[in-house]
Order: structure tokens, then sequence, then C-alpha cells
């Protein structure tokens, strides 16, 4: 099961559990490395509660987290991470705050286009009224500015655009394709989240056909769960790293201090 590299916990209002819970379910599952990912407080709208955690607790998370990740050395490996937002415009503010801690990794992942919020399902309506091709093009071009910003090492959930089962009649295949060759030439990490499994989508971000362009492409992976209570720690992981290996990779990658290195499977 090796590594678990997305997890969130109580700071950002729509998770249960403390870090610790979240590292002491990973060990229970067998992990050799837990990643800590709270969301990135909001940059470009004001704060929301239950969306993510206020600017001013991001200095206590970091910390709590660099202490638990001493005080289980030995145990399990714990990576102290961050999920960022990728809105365009708002690169050089994500700059400066990533600046001011000292990250094993950060995610960057494209929740938002402007204020929508197409990730949350209280925010669906706002499909209405939408080309779901043009959101999907605008979504993957979102994804392609994100790789290319050089401010993260994994691109979180890549085609999370489908999570809630709205798909466009015509094939996004080209889109996809562009935003493999994008990724790959940024040099950056994708993750393979497992949650996908438990949404409308009923698979993994991103599919099965994205992870095989991937893997033509020599595209870099690492695995996480998403998970936003202890329980689901690695949840669908079985899953996962059997497609991965039906897919043909044979390992997968872990950072610290910002710097990616290969993990054999
Ligand atoms: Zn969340
Ligand atoms: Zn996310």
């Amino acid at each position: 099961m090796f590594v678990d590299y997305h997890t969130h916990h109580e700071r950002c209002g729509h998770a249960v559990g403390a870090l610790k819970d979240y590292i002491e379910a990973a060990i229970a599952k067998g992990l050799r490395e837990i990643g800590l990912s709270d969301h990135q407080p909001l940059l470009h709208v004001p704060h929301v509660e239950g969306s993510a955690m206020r600017m001013e607790e991001l200095p206590g998370y970091v910390e709590e987290a660099l202490l638990l990740q001493k005080q289980y050395r030995g145990q399990i490996d714990v990576k102290v991470g961050l999920e960022a937002d990728w809105v365009e415009g708002y690169g050089e503010q994500v700059r400066a705050l990533l600046l001011q801690y000292p990250f094993d990794y950060v995610i960057g992942s494209v929740h938002f286009l402007g204020d929508w919020d197409h990730t949350n399902s209280a925010e669906l309506a706002r499909w209405e009224g939408r080309d779901v091709y043009e959101t999907y093009a605008e979504y993957y071009r979102q994804v392609q500015l994100a790789a290319q910003s050089g401010l993260f090492d994994i691109i979180g959930h890549l085609d999370v655009i489908k999570r809630f089962g709205v798909k466009p009649e015509r094939s996004v295949d080209e889109l996809l394709e562009q935003t493999v060759v994008a990724v790959r030439d940024a040099g950056v990490c994708v993750e393979v989240n497992a949650s996908g499994l438990r949404y409308p989508c009923a698979e993994q971000f991103p599919s099965r056909r994205v992870l095989e362009m991937m893997k033509s492409h020599d595209v870099p992976l690492t695995v996480g769960s998403d998970a936003h209570q202890p329980g689901f720690v690695a949840e669908g992981f079985a899953t996962v790293y059997e497609l991965l290996k039906h897919v043909g990779y044979t390992q997968i990658h872990g950072f610290t201090g910002r710097k990616r290195y290969e993990i054999e499977l």
C-alpha cells in the first residue's frame, strides 16, 4: 500500500479528525508514508466558513504537522504538505505564501473556475446554462497553467471536473492529451486520487484512459486518498494499485523538502 499523499483534517471545516488521527490510521493500514495536505486558506475570494482554514490557522497547522513528523519518526514517515489552489491571476500570492513554510510537497488543484467551486456539490446548479464541453476546455486550460506555473510538485485530481458525472457529448481526448503533454513538459507529478471511486463519476482521478496517456508520455505519479475522515486513509488503494500495475507503472514517487524520489512498486 506504500504511501498516501493526500489527506485533510478538521482545520478545513469540512473534514473530521485531528492530524494525529490520520497518521494513526495510516500506521494501522501499514503505510510507509503519510502526507498531510490540508487546503490552502482561500486567497482569491474572502474566507468561506467550511471551505478551508483561515489564514491565521496556517502557521499552527504547519507547526503541528512538523512536530508530529518528529514524534512519529521510526514509526511512519510523515510528510508535511499543502493542497494549494490554482486560480489564474493569483500565482504570485500563492508563491509568496508557499515560500514561508518548509513543505515537503505542494499539490496544485483547480477547484475553482473564477469564484465557482465546481468540486463542491452545493454548487452543482452552476452547471446550468453552461456549455459542458467549453467548461471542460476551460478547466483543462487552467490545469495546464497550474502545471506550467512552477508552483506545484503534484497536480491534484487531474480530471476532477467529471466528479459529479456531468460529461460533454463529444470526446475530450484531445483536451486530455494536450494536458498530459503540458504536465510532462512542465516536469510535474500527477496524483492518482482514489476519492473519485466514492463520487458519482465512480472512478479514480484520473481515468484509466488518462493513466495510459500518462504512461506513454512517462509522466511520474503519486497516490492519494483525499481522505476527509481518518477512516478513508488509503481507501480504494487496492483498486488503484492494481490499475497502476495493469497500465504498466512499476514505480511511484514520494517527496521530501520538495524533492522527488522514486518508490518501486
Ligand atoms: Zn476538502
Ligand atoms: Zn482537492
